[in-house]
């Protein structure tokens, strides 16, 4: 294949692509900090290494690749037509290591928040994190309210955290 590019064109197309292919765990961190909240990454003490942990919040935050974490139902998740039967069980065993982090945590009295990347295309990405941090403010709300009703309300996060969880089931190995 006869390369028509220019070093500078090829810089340039490859620094957009770059650009483009920002990280989604970092487009979720930049807002954050930029409106104000603090986290912290790598943290090891909190089962199933979240991305992002928020200890005031005892919030768990988890960046989820469509493809990798196969998002149901999402546009960007589509088995690759070779191989298929290797990633479906490979995907399959990676979205029920997840279910079993995430419960890991809720046992362990965490709240678990789940972003996927398709959510934080540029024209989604502030009402997603808008809806996180509603999300986390309910959460704080949770820690200083302990009448029943109050606190049931904490097991029904909000629809963008939690509407993959009954697709999730596939497998059975991750219900207790
Ligand atoms: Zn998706």
């Amino acid at each position: 294949m006869t390369d028509t590019m220019t070093p500078e064109q090829r810089h340039r197309c490859m620094s957009h692509i770059r650009s483009r292919d920002t990280k989604p765990e970092l487009k979720v961190r930049r807002w954050l900090w930029h409106h104000g909240y603090r986290y912290r990454i790598g943290v090891r003490s909190v089962p199933g290494k979240p991305d992002i942990v928020m200890r005031p919040y005892r919030t768990a935050i988890f960046v989820n690749g469509c493809f990798w974490h196969g998002h149901e139902g999402c546009k960007s998740f589509r088995l690759p037509q070779t191989n298929s039967d290797f990633w479906q069980t490979k995907i399959a065993r990676n979205r029920s290591r997840d279910q079993r982090n995430y419960q890991l945590l809720r046992d362990n009295g965490w709240h678990v928040i789940v972003v996927w990347e398709c959510q934080l295309a540029p024209a989604q990405l502030e009402s997603t994190m808008r809806q996180v941090e509603l999300q986390l403010n309910q959460n704080m709300l949770a820690l200083y309210q302990h009448t029943p009703p109050t606190y049931h309300l904490q097991d029904n996060p909000l629809p963008m955290a939690a509407e993959e969880e009954p697709s999730f089931g596939t497998s059975t190995t991750d219900t207790p």
